[in-house]
């Protein structure tokens, strides 16, 4: 599977997993259930999925330490109430609310999608199954003639203004989706754009959710191709868009459990996280060309620069001055080309899922991620050569052998 078509079938988180486990399946990893006991063996390859949009799969290498590579499977989008119809002068929209912090001037007047999960009635129980609209909509913006002010500054309502067109007339919201009885639902409306080369010589990816579908699919292709040493996790999970605390995100104990787990299985103790690794995968901002003044006066990342290693002094990122060294070293070992992010000191910091998970999970851990424009745009841009950068980066991250002994580190 290459990047484009896992961002291309990833309408949702629950695609988004949905693909992971036909990667993992392809690549012989054994599907777990949270609710059974275990039996893991030395040299084995699991995967554990919780709420069909967050997952974690681990090889079981030796030595007895944990290297996890965590990322997102969500973006914001526009989340789909019940009972949606809007009936007004014939047309009919849907009712929405928005999920997570999107830039919404960026979804009008663009290909979407209806895609998620419904809950279908099935004899005296309920089945979850996962869909992707056939139809596609979309949110027409006002025309200029009827807001004059529009190129000087436009604020959005999302009330108001980001009801997407469904139809002339009646119509259903499942037609094509489903023929069973839907007894509730978590959909989404989605930017619908295939990912596209951009730039003269194609150097740039364009695409929706890169931020952060891009860390997702690297961290499966480095955990399935990677010889790991010690017990290798590719952690995805739902929801860091709307702050990682619920039943599936990052805030959770899906981790804490499922390593736990792992680990009375294999007879390892508690111990172990003290010599484990995080890497916290999310994307990062490059500077904008056409507003170079928002970006830190002396780290600057760009496109094009290769990873990046994201700092924040009141740890809205992870990263500390061992965590990033032993990032550092494996990277200048395996000719991985890597930057730094820091905000400017007068700017709010965004946030991760790595400073969440330490509440549940607390190992030294760094923030990494790949640069791009546009976060949290219907599409964003970033560049190709960083995501081979990435890839070869948390491949040499799971290969590496770090033996953390206090303050005393040995990475080989
Ligand atoms: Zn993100």
């Amino acid at each position: 599977m290459e990047l484009k078509d896992y961002l291309n079938a990833s309408y949702t988180a629950y695609q988004a997993v949905q693909g992971a486990k036909s990667l993992l399946l392809s690549s012989g990893f054994v599907p777990l259930k949270e609710t059974e006991s275990w039996h893991l063996e030395r040299g084995g390859k699991y995967f554990v999925e919780r709420n069909g949009s967050s997952l974690i799969a681990f090889c079981v290498g030796t030595p007895d330490y944990f290297k996890i590579v965590a990322s997102h499977t969500d973006s914001p989008c526009l989340k789909l109430k019940e009972n949606p119809a809007m009936e007004r002068d014939s047309f009919v929209r849907w009712n929405v609310e928005p999920y997570g912090g999107g830039i919404w001037y960026s979804f009008f007047d663009r290909p979407l999608k209806v895609a998620g999960r419904v809950a279908v009635k099935e004899g005296n129980g309920i089945r979850m199954e996962n869909v992707v609209s056939p139809y596609t909509l979309t949110i027409p913006s006002l025309a200029v003639h009827m807001n004059r002010g529009v190129n000087d500054g436009f604020s959005v309502n999302p009330q108001v203004d980001l009801l997407p067109l469904a139809a002339l007339g009646a119509c259903d919201l499942f037609s094509g989706l489903t023929s069973e009885e839907v007894l509730s639902y978590d959909l989404y409306v989605v930017p619908a754009e295939a990912a596209y080369e951009s730039g003269v010589h194609g150097e740039f990816l364009t695409a929706p959710r890169l931020d952060n579908l891009t860390s997702v699919f690297s961290s499966l292709l480095a955990l399935t191709e990677a010889e790991g040493d010690g017990i290798c996790v590719a952690a995805l999970f739902d929801n860091e868009e709307v702050g990682s605390r619920t039943l599936q995100g990052a805030g959770s104990d899906f981790l804490r459990r499922t390593l736990n787990k792992i680990g009375r299985c294999l007879g390892i103790s508690v111990e172990v996280y003290a010599k484990s690794y995080f890497v916290s995968l999310d994307n990062a901002h490059s500077v904008h060309p056409n507003h170079p003044e928002k970006c830190d006066p002396t780290n600057r990342p760009v496109l094009g620069g290769g990873v990046v290693i994201k700092n924040h002094a009141n740890k809205a990122y992870t990263t500390d001055a061992l965590s990033s060294a032993i990032a550092k070293l494996i990277f200048e070992r395996a000719g991985v080309k890597y930057q730094l992010f820091f905000n400017r000191s007068d700017a709010r910091s965004g946030g991760t899922l790595g400073a969440i998970s330490q509440g549940q999970i607390s190992v030294p851990t760094v923030d990494l991620g790949i640069a791009q424009l546009a976060m949290h745009s219907a599409v964003e841009t970033m560049a190709s050569s960083d995501f081979e950068h990435l890839l070869k980066g948390l491949k040499a991250i799971y290969s590496a052998s770090i033996r953390i002994d206090g303050d005393k580190i040995v990475v080989e």
